[in-house]
């Protein structure tokens, strides 16, 4: 998973970047709470008191001094923390606070690459996409089961749209709940507009707060980056593409968003089962979204493809009206 060094120095920046702003910020929360609550000034005064006192007489290794004095730094803190919750602050208000407390924003632990490193990677070579604004506007909590019909039972699933996307969505959220755990693959169908990528975005956005990393791609995309990898003369292009690939196979989520609306080819076909199959032998899950019936999928791509999505992925139907038709409906009326 080589990188440029100009793009590796620039991840690196942003978390040098990022641990001064945890400094300032923490700087600002103590100004701010000891402007509030004086008593927590003097609290860490005596701290810092106590703990020279300690320094020194550790020098002499008395114990049971040391004891007396640790004890008095629990009462310290435990009355530090007291203090905070009664004036409407969280226990940690005085601590540093990081985006990343795994390796506390410094990217590394114990020298191997975090997760955040290496989704900050993935993030720099996907540079276009700008799937973090997308995620703060579509995730579990501003999903809505309003834009499902309760009125009517589809025929072939035996269920409403409302009742059917219930399912559907408990399922994802065990999935997350288990993903850690299990590898599992799964194939979103439906007609646009259904809320397919918006469900996918809903599992990339509590992946990612998990510390996974995540690549969303339309299909058009991916096999976009996928020829660029495979045809591309011009170095500077091919090497990036190289790279992309890499991602492509070993990231913890592939979501590939409307599988079908790419230019399909015997490429893409090809392409598609090495990535389905490398994926699935890495224990890697994927996410696929489709508007395709698995009929129209065994007939644009091939017999392979069909039977490793049929035996590996949980294949989920999304029925309802195009929410986005509705929510430009519902605008124009208001
Ligand atoms: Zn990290």
């Amino acid at each position: 998973m080589a990188l440029r060094n100009d793009q590796y120095n620039q991840i690196l920046r942003e978390y040098d970047n990022r641990r001064f702003q945890n400094k300032h910020d923490q700087d600002k929360r103590i100004k701010e709470a000891y402007e509030k609550v004086p008593e927590l000034k003097q609290l860490e005064e005596e701290m810092i008191t106590l703990a020279a006192q300690s320094g020194r007489m550790a020098l002499f290794g008395d114990n049971s001094v040391m004891e007396s004095l640790k004890d008095k730094a629990l009462d310290l803190k435990a009355r530090q923390i007291e203090l905070l919750l009664s004036n409407g602050y969280p226990a940690d208000y005085l601590e540093l606070q990081y985006q990343c407390s795994k390796c506390k924003d410094t990217g590394f632990i114990e020298n191997e690459k975090c997760n955040c490193f290496k989704q900050a990677i993935a993030d720099l070579i996907y540079s276009d996409s700008n799937l973090k604004n997308i995620l703060k506007r579509e995730n579990f909590k501003t999903f809505s089961f309003d834009y499902y019909s309760d009125d009517y039972v589809d025929e072939k699933l035996g269920l409403s749209p409302l009742s059917n996307m219930q399912k559907v969505v408990a399922e994802c959220k065990s999935f997350i709940r288990h993903f850690d755990r299990e590898c599992k693959n799964l194939l979103f169908m439906g007609n646009t507009g259904v809320g397919k990528t918006f469900l996918a975005n809903c599992i990339a956005k509590e992946l990612l707060d998990r510390g996974y990393t995540v690549i969303y791609l339309t299909a058009f995309r991916l096999f976009d980056i996928l020829e660029k990898n495979k045809f591309s003369k011009d170095i500077e292009s091919s090497y990036t593409a190289s790279n992309q690939f890499d991602y492509i196979l070993d990231c913890d989520l592939l979501i590939i968003d409307d599988l079908g609306t790419e230019l399909n080819n015997t490429f893409t076909s090809s392409q598609l089962h090495l990535i389905i199959n490398e994926r699935l032998l890495r224990q890697k899950s994927t996410l696929i979204s489709t508007n395709l019936s698995l009929d129209n999928i065994l007939a644009s791509y091939s017999e392979r493809i069909y039977s490793r999505i049929i035996s590996n992925y949980s294949i989920r139907a999304i029925i309802g009206e195009d929410i986005r038709l509705k929510k430009t409906i519902g605008n124009l009326s208001r």
